[in-house]
C-alpha cells in the first residue's frame, strides 16, 4: 500500500504534507472561494475534497462505560492477538465482519459468545467489492446492512460459539441482552463499528448529500464515505467511483 501511494504521489507530482489536520471549511464572500482552516493555518481554494475516512473513530456504545469485568474491555480496533484476552471466555459484541472474524479466531482458544443485533446475510468472499456496503432492496426500498463474508452465524454456532441478541445495558460485571437474559463475561470485545471522520465539516455541508460526493457547500466534495456517495464507497476497490465523479465535477465547475 505504501509503495502504491508513493507511486501515485510521484505520478501526480503532488506535495504531501504530514501531521496537519483540517479543522474547518467555510464559504467566503460572494465568489466561489472556500477557506480551509488547518492546524498549520488557513488556505484559500476553489475546491476541497474531504477524504478523512468512513471509519475514522471507533464507535463505543454508551453502556460500555458501566462495565467492569475480570479481564479486559476493548474495541476491535485495539485488538492485535489472542493473548490480549487473559480470561478463558470472551463476549464479542457486534455481528458484522469484525465480530464474525473475531469469533472465528477465538473459537479455537476461548469460550465465545457473539451478540448480534442485526443478523446479516452471508456472501461469498469473492464477491466482496460488489456486495460490500449497505444496500436498498428493490422490492421494499428497505435498507439492508452490509453482508458478512466468510463465516455464517450457523457455522460459528456449529463450532461452539454461543449466539445472543443485542446487548442493551451493562452494570458492574453483568451484561444484559435484549431478550432479558444476562451474562457475566470474563472479557468483552466491542466489534461495534466506526464513525466517519466528517466531524470537521460544517452543518451546511450535510444539507445536500443526495447526489454522489456533492455536499451543500459548492466546491466541497466528499470521497470514501457511503453517506455522501454510494454502496462500496468505503472500500479500497470501490472508492474510484467517488474519485472520478469528483474529478468530473471539478473540471466542469463554472
Ligand atoms: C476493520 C476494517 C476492515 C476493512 N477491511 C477492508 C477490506 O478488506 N477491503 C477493503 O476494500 N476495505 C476495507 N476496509 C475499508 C478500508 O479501510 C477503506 O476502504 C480505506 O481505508 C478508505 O481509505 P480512505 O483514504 O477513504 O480513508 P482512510 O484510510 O481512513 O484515510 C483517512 C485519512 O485521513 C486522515 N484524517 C482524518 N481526519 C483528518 C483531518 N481532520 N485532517 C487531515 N487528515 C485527516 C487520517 O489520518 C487518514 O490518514 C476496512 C475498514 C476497516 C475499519
Amino acid at each position: 500500500m505504501i509503495d502504491y501511494l508513493t507511486f501515485v504521489e510521484a505520478g501526480l507530482r503532488v506535495e504531501t504534507v504530514w501531521g496537519i489536520r483540517a479543522v474547518g471549511v467555510e464559504h467566503r464572500g460572494n465568489g466561489s472561494t472556500l477557506l480551509l482552516t488547518t492546524t498549520a493555518g488557513e488556505v484559500q481554494t476553489r475546491n476541497v475534497v474531504c477524504a478523512t475516512g468512513a471509519a475514522a473513530h471507533p464507535r463505543v456504545p454508551k453502556w460500555a462505560s458501566g462495565l467492569t469485568v475480570p479481564g479486559v474491555v476493548l474495541h476491535s480496533s485495539d485488538y492485535l492477538y489472542p493473548r490480549q484476552i487473559p480470561t478463558s471466555d470472551v463476549l464479542i459484541v457486534g455481528g458484522g465482519n469484525s465480530g464474525v472474524q473475531l469469533a472465528r479466531e477465538f473459537s479455537a482458544s476461548h469460550r465465545v459468545t457473539l451478540a448480534v443485533r442485526t443478523p446479516r446475510r452471508l456472501r461469498p468472499t469473492a464477491g466482496y467489492t460488489a456486495a460490500a456496503g449497505e444496500s436498498v432492496s428493490w422490492l421494499s426500498r428497505e435498507r439492508r446492512a452490509e453482508p458478512v463474508f466468510g463465516d455464517s452465524y450457523e457455522q460459528l454456532r456449529r463450532d461452539g460459539v454461543t449466539l445472543r441478541p443485542a446487548v442493551t445495558s451493562a452494570a458492574g460485571t453483568t451484561v444484559s441482552f435484549s431478550d432479558s437474559s444476562q451474562a457475566q463475561p470474563g472479557s468483552v470485545i466491542l466489534a461495534t463499528g466506526y464513525l466517519p471522520g466528517d466531524g470537521w465539516l460544517p452543518d451546511a455541508a450535510r444539507k445536500d448529500t443526495s447526489r454522489r460526493t456533492l455536499t451543500g457547500m459548492p466546491g466541497l466534495f466528499v470521497a470514501g464515505m457511503p453517506q455522501y456517495g454510494g454502496r462500496g464507497a468505503d472500500t479500497i476497490a470501490g472508492v474510484w467511483r467517488d474519485a472520478t465523479t469528483i474529478a468530473h465535477h471539478i473540471i466542469h465547475r463554472p
